[in-house]
C-alpha cells in the first residue's frame, strides 16, 4: 500500500449527514425548478406554492397542506387556529426539539411535561393520562413523531376524545411515517411538519407546513399565516407573516417525489445497523438498560409503526465517552437531546424538578445518533460498527 492510501484511511470521515449526496443525484432537475421561479418572478405564495400545497396534501392524503416559514412557525400557528391562549396549558413530551414546547409559551399557554415511553422514547400515553388527572385546563396534546416513528396514536386520539382535546401532531422528523397504515399529519386534529434542511422532507432554507382535515382550522391557520387577513389590508385577527416561499416550494416539490424513496433506503440503512449492532454481541433489543456487559441497547420499532428513521439513535453506556471516539475515528454523532425540556433555563417557573421525568433525563444522558441518510453505503456503516466495537474492546 502506498503512502497515500494508508494517509486516506487513517482521515476517513463518514459524516451525521452529507446533503451534497442527495443533490448531486437531482441537481438537474432542481436547477431547472429554481430557475423557473426565477423567471417567473412571483416569490411569496404564488403558483409554485399553491402546486407544492396540493401534492403535499395528496401525498399524505389529506385534506389541507398550508405552507409556512418553517416547522416552529408550523406549531405556533396551529395551537393558534386551535384558539388556545392564556389560561390554558397543553401536554408534551419534554424529549423533543425545543419548539414543541416554546410554541405553547409563544400562545400565551402554560406547557405540562409528561414522561416518555422508554423503549420508542415517544411520549408515553400513560404519562399524559396522569397529567391530565393533575391539570384541568388542558386543551391539547402534542405527541411528537420522534426520529421518524409515529407516537401511540390510537391512544392518543382516544383520550382526547374521552378528555376533549385536541391533538396536534409534532410530524417534523416524520414525513411519510405511518401509523397503522395512516400517515403520520393526517390522524390528529391538526400537524405539523419542518422542512429545515437536515429532516427528511428538506427545503433550501427554512420552511415549514400545517396540515388538517378540518376545513374551518385550514382557513384559520391560513388567514394566521398572513396577518390575520382573509381580505387584504382587511384584518380580523392579529396573525403574522409566515408565508412560504416559492423557491423552498419549488425545491420541495422537486424532492416530494423522491421521498418514498429515500424513506425507504433509510429504513434499510436502519435494517443494516440493527443487524451490524446485534451481530456485534454488544447491543440487545430486548431492554432498555445500558451495562458494561451489553454496552447498547436499540430502540424498539413499534409493529403499527412505520418508521421513516429520520434519525437513527441507540442507547449507549458511557455515551460521552463513545462520542468523543467517534469524532476521533472521523464518524459524525449528534446527541438528539442532551436536554430535556422541563429542566431547560427558561423553564424554571415550570418548577420541574430534576429527577421529576426520569425516562426523559436517562434518554438524555443515554442516546446517541449515528450517522443516517439515503445514499449512506454498506462500508461507511460497517465503519461506523467498528469504531463502536473496537471502543467497548
Ligand atoms: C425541527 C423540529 C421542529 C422545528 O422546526 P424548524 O423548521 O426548525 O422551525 C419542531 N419540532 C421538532 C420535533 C423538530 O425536529
Amino acid at each position: 500500500m502506498n503512502t497515500k492510501n494508508t494517509v486516506q484511511q487513517a482521515t476517513r470521515r463518514v459524516l451525521m449527514l452529507d446533503l451534497r449526496r442527495q443533490y448531486e443525484s437531482i441537481r438537474d432537475e432542481l436547477q431547472a425548478a429554481v430557475l423557473a421561479v426565477l423567471d417567473s418572478q412571483a416569490f411569496v405564495l404564488g403558483p409554485a406554492v399553491k402546486d407544492f400545497e396540493r401534492d403535499a396534501a395528496a401525498n399524505l392524503s389529506v385534506k389541507h397542506a398550508i405552507g409556512c416559514a418553517s416547522g416552529t412557525d408550523a406549531l405556533w400557528l396551529a395551537l393558534a387556529a386551535l384558539e388556545i391562549g392564556p389560561g390554558d396549558a397543553v401536554v408534551t413530551t419534554p424529549f423533543s426539539f425545543f419548539a414543541t414546547a416554546s410554541c405553547i409559551t409563544r400562545v400565551g399557554a402554560t406547557p405540562v411535561f409528561a414522561d416518555i415511553d422508554p423503549g420508542t422514547l415517544n411520549l408515553s400515553p400513560a404519562a399524559v393520562e396522569s397529567a391530565l388527572a393533575r391539570h384541568n385546563n388542558v386543551k391539547a396534546v402534542i405527541p411528537v413523531h420522534l426520529y421518524g416513528q409515529c407516537a401511540e396514536m390510537e391512544a392518543f386520539v382516544k383520550i382526547a376524545a374521552d378528555h376533549r382535546l385536541a391533538v396536534v401532531e409534532d410530524a417534523a422528523q416524520a414525513w411519510g411515517a405511518k401509523w397503522n397504515g395512516k400517515n403520520a399529519g393526517s390522524i390528529g386534529d391538526i400537524a405539523c411538519f419542518s422542512f429545515y434542511p437536515t429532516k427528511n422532507l428538506s427545503a433550501a432554507g427554512d420552511a415549514g407546513m400545517v396540515t388538517t382535515n378540518d376545513d374551518r382550522l385550514a382557513e384559520r391557520t391560513t388567514m394566521l399565516r398572513a396577518h390575520g387577513s382573509r381580505v387584504r389590508y382587511y384584518h380580523d385577527e392579529i396573525g403574522w407573516n409566515s408565508r412560504l416561499d416559492s423557491v423552498q416550494a419549488a425545491v420541495l416539490g422537486v424532492k416530494l417525489k423522491h421521498i418514498a424513496d429515500w424513506n425507504r433506503a433509510r429504513s434499510e440503512k436502519a435494517c443494516r445497523y440493527h443487524g451490524l449492532l446485534q451481530k456485534s454481541g454488544l447491543a440487545s433489543a430486548t431492554t432498555t438498560e445500558v451495562t458494561a456487559t451489553a454496552p447498547i441497547a436499540l430502540l424498539e420499532n413499534r409493529p403499527e409503526a412505520q418508521h421513516v428513521y429520520h434519525q437513527y439513535v441507540v442507547r449507549a453506556h458511557r455515551r460521552d465517552e463513545l462520542r468523543q471516539y467517534l469524532t476521533e475515528q472521523g464518524v459524525g454523532t449528534e446527541i438528539y437531546y442532551p436536554v430535556p425540556l422541563h429542566l431547560q433555563k427558561c423553564f424554571e417557573y415550570l418548577g420541574y424538578a430534576k429527577g421529576s421525568l426520569p425516562e426523559s433525563e436517562r434518554a438524555s444522558r443515554e442516546v446517541l445518533a449515528l450517522p443516517i441518510f439515503p445514499e449512506l453505503t454498506q462500508e461507511e456503516q460497517q465503519y461506523v460498527v467498528n469504531a463502536i466495537v473496537d471502543f467497548y474492546s
